[in-house]
């Protein structure tokens, strides 16, 4: 596999910037984006996500963005369990 075919990219949600617009969520054909209404807040399952690029396209506010995924080594992406079972909410760059 290729450093740069789909698959070895990931998403990566900017929640700082994020306005929960949701005009992201009709972008992401594998239902990696998930609006969590109790919580108003955007999710994004890494393990879900294809690496398309789409969802970065539809985002007016320049939230999410695409990064390298680090294959056998573990997400490089600070993640932590979230409610949602198997998925894995993704905050912004560590600062
Ligand atoms: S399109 Fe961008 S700003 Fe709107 S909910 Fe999605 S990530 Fe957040
Ligand atoms: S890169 Fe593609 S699969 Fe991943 S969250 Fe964005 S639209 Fe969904």
């Amino acid at each position: 596999m290729s450093p740069t075919s789909p698959a070895s990219l990931v998403a990566v949600l900017d929640d700082r910037r994020c306005s929960g617009c949701r005009l992201c969520l009709p972008a992401c054909d594998a239902r990696a984006l998930i609006w969590v209404t109790a919580e108003r807040e955007l999710f994004l399952d890494t393990w879900a996500c294809t690496g398309c690029g789409d969802c970065v396209r539809s985002c007016p506010e320049g939230a999410l963005r695409m990064d390298g995924r680090a294959m056998g080594r573990g997400d490089p992406l600070t993640a932590a369990p979230s409610p949602l079972r198997g998925e894995a909410r993704v905050r912004g760059d560590p600062q």
